[in-house]
């Protein structure tokens, strides 16, 4: 990838596409292209058609998304779908038309059925029913996978899809109503400790494992992805370790220093049991992650401190 080539981040205002920005400006890459959502509607089709046919970028990077945590994702499963199918139709399509050069298309690993073997493979793709907590947004995933994949079989574009797991870091949502898991504690923990609560409520039983990558290990991912691969086969990114939501829960306790109690609030869905990519193919490839669980949460509550939630209290 040339330093100088028009890149396109469709979605960098968010957790995702605003760490690429700064990944991709720390870099060196000084051609950016953004457009914040009062600018550009990726929900419509011409206004995506009119952009793509003035700027011309060579690159996109598809990072918008209608995104959001297990119960999100359960109560919204109408705008999960149709957001997300509509925003990645307008854009691949014209990106293709455009003569975009390559589009690198992010989906999530929640794409994999809900009993795929653990560490899920690419393969265990289409191959068993989906977690109902968020079919929805799945099925639009795998829609806009199926898509580059059409245009790379039909037309023989570069385009090519990510599998991220569950992500975090700088610019997260930590409204606990929306948001995934990572930061819901990190709020409640920051929360607990200065209100000085005795108790922090977890969701679920903590049984479930999760892997969590911070974001910033997944932008250079996204960028080593797209300087050395070019196949329309989907590929994990991840770190390959999981831990238990109860583990992480006391980690993100001792991060912070909240010294209190963990309460489970077992009428809130655990969702699926496990999800642990099978990240062979791209440490393959010669890319590894490179910030632990502990130091990315330090970070990301760094963070958190100087950029409190705005429906936060004040202290
Ligand atoms: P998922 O990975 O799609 O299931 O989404 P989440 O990140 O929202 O949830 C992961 C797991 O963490 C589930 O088992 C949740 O029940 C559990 N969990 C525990 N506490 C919380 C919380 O405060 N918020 C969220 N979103 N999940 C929680």
């Amino acid at each position: 990838m040339e330093k100088s080539e028009k890149i396109f981040v469709a979605g960098h205002r968010g957790l995702v596409g605003s760490a690429l920005v700064r990944t991709l400006e720390r870099d060196g890459f000084d051609h950016l292209v953004t457009r914040a959502r009062s600018q550009l509607d990726l929900g419509s089709e011409a206004a995506v058609d009119l952009f793509f046919a003035q700027e011309k970028p060579a690159i996109v990077i598809f990072a918008a998304a209608k995104v959001g945590g297990i119960k999100a994702n359960n109560d919204q499963p109408v705008e999960f779908l149709l957001d997300n199918i509509q925003i990645q139709n307008n854009v691949i399509r014209a990106a293709h038309e455009a003569g975009v050069r390559k589009l690198l298309f992010l989906g999530s690993s929640c794409i994999y059925p809900k009993h795929a073997p653990q560490p899920i493979p690419e393969s265990a793709l289409l191959t068993g029913p989906l977690e109902p907590t968020n079919e929805a947004y799945a099925i639009a995933k795998i829609a806009g996978i199926k898509l580059c994949q059409a245009y790379a079989r039909e037309y023989g574009a570069h385009f090519i899809s990510a599998m991220p797991t569950n992500l975090y870091g700088p610019n997260d949502n930590f409204d606990l109503l929306s948001s995934h898991v990572l930061p819901a504690l990190l709020r409640k923990a920051h929360d607990a400790k200065t209100s000085g609560a005795r108790e922090l409520m977890v969701w679920g039983s903590g049984k479930p494992r999760r892997e969590f990558l911070h974001v910033d290990d997944l932008a250079a991912a996204c960028l080593f992805l797209l300087e050395r691969y070019d196949s329309p086969e989907i590929i994990n990114v991840g770190c390959g370790e999981d831990v238990s939501i109860r583990e992480l829960a006391e980690l993100i306790c001792d991060v912070v220093g909240f010294k209190g109690e963990l309460a489970w609030d077992t009428t809130k869905p655990d969702g699926t049991p496990r999800k642990l990519l099978d990240v062979s193919k791209v440490h393959d490839l010669g890319w590894r992650h490179t910030i632990a669980l502990r130091d990315g949460i330090a970070r990301t509550y760094e963070w958190f401190l100087k950029n409190p939630p705005r429906d936060s209290k004040p202290e």
